[in-house]
């Protein structure tokens, strides 16, 4: 079984309409959180800028949590900007659904796979693993993979997971000779 990884080169952009201009598209640029505490409750948020205009906006972490509800860590992580957990907050789809805003991951991610093996013995076997969720069409991955047209991935390739359909859950596939 062949591994394949896809990882992320940077952090992807978000696609997020700004309240300042028509650009819709913000990055976490260095990744900030802001802290505010009331009392025994906390405000945080993820601070991000609008690519076009540079105009900030504050997208909610914690809203007026109880200071002793949170991991003593992972406060510390806000207050000194930790880029893992920027990182994590940004890729947690809850995060993104109640912030409203989707992930741009163009030019954000690379595929890590052996190189050219084609020539080798039939069938191959190839597991696809997943170290950051980056919305993929495994058709597409494969072809890109393995440097074929995706007529042929859909002719030669047997996937458990549906080709079309995009993921970000690993998957296996085998890939049979060609004619
Ligand atoms: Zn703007």
């Amino acid at each position: 079984m062949l591994p394949w990884v896809v990882r992320r080169t940077r952090l992807p952009l978000l696609s997020l309409r700004c309240v300042g201009c028509p650009s819709e598209s913000a990055t976490t640029g260095e990744g900030r959180f802001r802290v505010n505490a009331n009392g025994k409750l906390l405000d945080v948020w993820l601070l991000v800028r609008c690519v076009s205009c540079d105009r900030t906006s504050k997208l909610t972490v914690h809203e007026r949590t109880p200071v002793r509800s949170l991991d003593p860590a992972e406060l510390g992580g806000y207050y000194a900007n930790d880029p893992e957990l920027v990182a994590s907050r940004l890729l947690d789809p809850l995060f993104a659904r109640r912030n409203r805003f989707t992930l741009d991951w163009k030019g954000a991610w690379r595929l890590d796979a052996p190189p050219a093996w084609l020539d080798g013995a039939m069938p191959v076997q190839v597991a696809v693993r997943f170290e950051d969720p980056v919305p993929v069409r495994p058709e597409r991955l494969i072809a890109q993979g393995l440097g074929l047209s995706r007529n042929e991935v859909l002719r030669r390739v047997k996937c458990d997971s549906p080709l079309r359909r995009t993921t970000s859950a690993g998957f296996t596939f085998t890939v049979m000779p060609g004619d």
